[in-house]
């Protein structure tokens, strides 16, 4: 499986790093080794002293698809769950200060921890989710996926006429604004309305 992650997908985030909103979706991968097991700890990496979380709503695929259409889209999907795409930004920021791919900042092991899924039949419309992150009991990040700039429909048709996409395929649909670093020992609670989906310890 491969984990396709979008970024800039809220204005408002990418106002907060000073980076302009394209015309398509900024696209970019994790490995399968970026995913963590269940209710293990997130372990601070040695080759970075700013990693930031992101939190977003992650759509599973549920079967092969290419050149999807945008209307036949939600027909590819039918869990969704929280996600953090830890991100290392003194790394990204060096690397996009050179011209280059920040592929490391973003793809490294555990990168990816990924909440429970859950049926989007129980949940409002897709376009309609209220996500939130806590950090040590502090609200540090509210999301709304009407403020997407491109719907999950849209980046799967998008995505899906580069990329095959195939079962169990991860999508990283954006985090809003409010990203910041995390430091050891913090915990990581993330909901979606008022469901707890994702918690995570840092050591
Ligand atoms: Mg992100």
């Amino acid at each position: 499986m491969k984990i396709i992650c979008v970024g800039r997908n809220y204005a408002a985030h990418a106002a907060e790093l000073n980076n302009p909103v394209e015309a398509n979706p900024v696209i970019f991968m994790k490995p399968d080794t970026a995913l963590m097991q269940p209710r293990l700890p997130f372990f601070y990496p040695s080759f970075s002293n700013d990693i930031h979380y992101e939190t977003e709503l992650v759509v599973k695929i549920n079967k092969v698809g290419k050149n999807i259409a945008k209307k036949f889209a939600h027909r590819y999907y039918d869990e969704v769950s929280l996600g953090i795409d830890f991100t290392a930004r003194d790394l990204q920021s060096k690397l996009k200060s050179k011209g280059l791919p920040w592929e490391l900042a973003k793809a490294f092991d555990g990168s990816a921890p990924v909440g429970s899924f859950i049926s989007k039949e129980s949940l409002n419309p897709i376009q309609d989710l209220h996500f939130s992150l806590f950090i040590n009991g502090e609200i540090r990040q509210k999301g709304h996926t009407a403020l997407m700039l491109f719907t999950v429909d849209k980046i799967i048709e998008f995505v899906s006429s580069y990329i095959t996409l195939k079962k169990g395929d991860l999508l990283f649909t954006g985090t809003p604004e409010g990203v910041g670093p995390i430091k050891k020992n913090d915990l990581l609670e993330a909901y979606l309305g008022d469901q707890k989906l994702l918690s995570l310890k840092i050591k």
